[in-house]
């Protein structure tokens, strides 16, 4: 399974040993000269370092994002100019799309393929907003009498932005494109791990003709100034993607000041394979729906359900093909799966693995950690595949994050819809069949943001994304994103010839 790693095509070091945060459009450190050093984790070796900011300087970013909504001329701006300006972002995105790949592997891990696929994604992201926003606008509505009502989008105003370091450089695109294109200003915390696309990304909105203020970027611990953030008074609205249990903290502290808030949390998203499905593409679907980026995705099919009758054929095949898979550099082109983000997660897998162990279940494959030549003080995990669950272990009901699936066996319909459901989530889920009708029961069935049926991807551009129960609320990637980033203002006016007087006064 473990392959050498052969000849890097990219470049292997960063440009920078420091990349400073971004405030007012200017590059900016922590007033207290503080920092925080950025690992490769497939190395363990570091990269570089970023500020390590504290209250006083998101005061700063915030105020600067606050001037720029409420005296700055960007949600001022005509929306075809706002929206050229997001082409121009994602043209230069274009042009260092090599660099900002190189980036997101090596301060991520993740593979070469994986982060192509993201960066053009983020990419997407901008041009589809572009789009979008010029055809975002209000409505005009009929009330009865001699009455006039329309309606009209107005940005909500300044938006603390929370990510993690899963998707870093996607999931910055998609928080700040849809929020610059309603006109938004905002303040991006990225996680701490993976601080750097981001920046990038605020520089190159800079570089664009984002006006000051419109996008900053401040680096910083979660607990001080992501919490911060989102008590803050002068934000607006919190747009949060991250574990569920912190998503929590964040809607009750948000709640104190009524913040809008958009949560993007954790998955434990059933895979269900039915007896008429193409055996091939079902398995090879099964394998990327776990094993893509190192599992370490909020909708990783990390709960898969086989039919009774087609068991042995299927997992056969899918145990011979996880064999397959190639761990290498993750800058190979051939790379399948890359490294686990930290120590700290890498063990947090392995104790899930092993508890599922004392519990009773079976470990098929992996279940350890790897060494990986050239990448020994590196962090890897073995793709694991584990059978004698049921859906109540834990195993089955906590987000391993990782590269880790459960396979469970079913016999009908309604047992694998109720099996499926059987989770605080609902992010996603996948359906491998031919019958439609059963299809259509399936995913009616299902309760779940996202539906695959056949198909192993779950996120476009235009596709809305998003979680049912524990999973949060609220769509991102989608046209209605753009509603999260607005309030409609309702504008009722009277057009009769006799002047009102309700009061006969
Ligand atoms: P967190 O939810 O803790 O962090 C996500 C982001 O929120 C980071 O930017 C983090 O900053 C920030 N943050 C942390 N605490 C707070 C807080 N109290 N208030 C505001 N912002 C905060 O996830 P982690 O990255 O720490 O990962 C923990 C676990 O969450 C993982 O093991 C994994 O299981 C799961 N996870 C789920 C994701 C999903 O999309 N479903 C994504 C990432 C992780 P900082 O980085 O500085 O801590």
């Amino acid at each position: 399974m473990v392959k050498t790693h052969e000849k890097p095509i990219f470049i292997k070091e960063v440009k920078r040993d420091m990349y400073q945060m971004v405030i007012n459009g200017k590059p900016a450190d922590a007033k207290s000269g503080e920092m925080m050093t950025v690992y490769n984790p497939a190395t363990g070796k570091p990269i570089a370092e970023v500020p390590k900011a504290d209250r006083e300087d998101v005061d700063i970013a915030v105020e600067a994002a606050r001037t720029a909504f409420d005296h700055g001329k960007w949600k001022r701006y005509p929306v075809g100019k706002r929206a050229r300006i997001l082409n121009k972002i994602a043209s230069i995105m274009r042009g260092r799309f090599r660099e900002l790949v190189e980036m997101e592997v090596i301060n991520s891990g993740k593979t070469l393929s994986a982060a192509q696929g993201q960066v053009m994604q983020a990419i997407e992201d901008f041009e589809f907003y572009a789009g979008a926003i010029v055809g975002h606008r209000g409505d005009v509505n009929n009330v009865p009498g001699q009455f006039f009502n329309y309606t009209q989008k107005e940005p909500t105003g300044v938006a603390a932005q929370i990510i993690p370091w899963n998707y870093p450089m996607m999931m910055a695109a998609w928080k700040v494109a849809p929020a610059i294109a309603a006109g938004c200003s905002v303040v991006l915390k990225p996680a701490s791990l993976t601080p750097i696309t981001a920046i990038l990304l605020a520089e190159i909105c800079t570089e664009a003709g984002v006006p000051d203020g419109v996008v900053n970027v401040v680096t910083g611990p979660g607990t001080t100034i992501g919490a911060y953030l989102t008590e803050h008074e002068a934000i607006d609205k919190v747009a949060f993607t991250g574990e569920t249990s912190t998503g929590k903290d964040i809607m009750a502290k948000a709640s104190e000041t009524l913040k809008r808030v958009t949560l993007e949390l954790g998955g434990k998203s059933p895979n269900i394979v039915f007896p008429d499905a193409d055996m091939d593409a079902a398995v090879n679907g099964s394998i990327f729906g776990i094993f893509y980026n190192t599992g370490q995705s909020c909708e990783a099919r990390s709960r898969l359900f086989i039919h009774d009758s087609i068991y042995d054929e299927f997992m056969e095949s899918f145990l011979a093909k996880t064999s397959q898979l190639i761990i290498e550099d993750p800058l190979s082109e051939k790379s399948h799966v890359g490294a686990i983000i930290s120590q700290t997660q890498l063990e947090k897998i392995h104790s899930y693995v092993e508890e599922a162990k004392k519990e009773g279940a079976t470990v098929l494959a992996g279940g350890h950690p790897l060494k990986v030549e050239g990448f020994e003080d590196g962090y890897w995990y073995a793709p694991t595949i584990i059978t004698g669950v049921t859906n109540d272990m834990k195993i089955a009901q906590e987000e391993v994050f990782g590269p880790v699936v459960v396979v469970m066996k079913f016999t009908d319909e309604k047992e694998v819809i109720q099996l499926a459901n059987d989770t605080r989530y609902g992010l996603a889920a996948a359906i491998w069949a031919k019958e439609q009708g059963l299809i259509k029961r399936v995913s009616d069935g299902l309760q779940a943001g996202v539906v695959m049926v056949n198909c192993p991807f779950s996120a476009f551009p235009g596709t809305p994304f998003g979680g049912y129960k524990e999973s949060g609320f609220g769509r991102e990637l989608g046209i209605e994103t753009l509603d999260l980033y607005t309030e409609t203002k309702s504008v009722l006016s009277y057009a009769g010839r006799k002047p009102l007087n309700p009061f006969n006064l």
